[in-house]
């Protein structure tokens, strides 16, 4: 499981904000890599008014734990679904596979985190919230 936390707050009194990786890849390709909503919806295989939502709805969760000291999350996806999500720590890439990852595609570093997998299902039910 992939997230952030605030500084100084035990992660049981923590509050947390719940966002899909189609928000976080929608906010990054957007904010991080500055693509253009055209660009970015082209990269993720979805819609521009699909993708603007997602990016409306990633800025606003951001927002949200920003202001109010909350935690991020970051779950698998809603409608994309059956691959493997990673980030790459080196190169802040992400990596979007039908099998097990070992390596970045884009720089090989095996400084890799999984996001999400097909099996992931199990550890549904151990995330605070929703
Ligand atoms: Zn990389």
């Amino acid at each position: 499981m992939e997230g952030y936390k605030p500084f100084g707050v035990p992660m049981r009194e923590l509050e947390s904000v719940v966002m899909s990786i189609e928000e976080y890849e929608a906010l990054r390709l957007a904010d991080y890599e500055n693509l253009t909503h055209e660009e970015a919806a082209v990269r993720m295989n979805i819609s521009r008014p699909t993708f603007t939502r997602l990016y409306d709805k990633a800025r606003k969760n951001v927002a949200k734990a920003f202001v109010e000291g909350k935690a991020i999350i970051i779950r698998g996806g809603t409608f994309i679904s059956g691959e493997y999500w990673y980030r790459c720590k080196n190169c802040h890439e992400t990596i979007v596979s039908d099998t097990p990852e070992e390596n970045c595609d884009k720089c090989n570093s095996p400084n890799i985190t999984k996001i999400s997998g097909k099996d992931d299902n199990a550890t549904d039910d151990s995330v605070t919230g929703k």
